[in-house]
């Protein structure tokens, strides 16, 4: 599995308007999966993902990840097939205007 890497400095603006997920991974440690903890971009609101063995646990719930696959994969590609079609035109990257806290 490829581990996601990307930079994890606050406040990254992304095109779509909203600031860009940090992310960081461990790797497993004796018994405990390994995990992503995934953090928002302009606080410290955070969560936990850890997976292995064909589970998944996100935010303190465990499913298969067949179970996952199908809560999240229609919301992961809404709007892919439009995005695609829109490649040409470039987006200019703008202040956030979705922030939480
Ligand atoms: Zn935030």
């Amino acid at each position: 599995m490829k581990i996601i890497k990307r930079s994890n400095a606050m406040a990254q603006s992304r095109p779509e308007g909203t600031w860009q997920i940090r992310v960081f991974h461990r790797k497993a440690v004796g018994k405990r999966s390994p995990r992503y903890l995934i953090k928002c971009g302009c606080c410290d609101q955070r969560f936990e993902i850890y997976y292995g063995d064909g589970t998944l646990e996100i935010a303190g719930v465990m499913g298969s990840v067949e179970d996952w696959r199908e809560i999240l994969l229609s919301l992961l590609t809404e709007g892919l097939k439009k995005r695609r079609r829109n490649r040409s035109t470039r987006m200019q990257p703008d202040t956030p205007k979705a922030a939480c806290g």
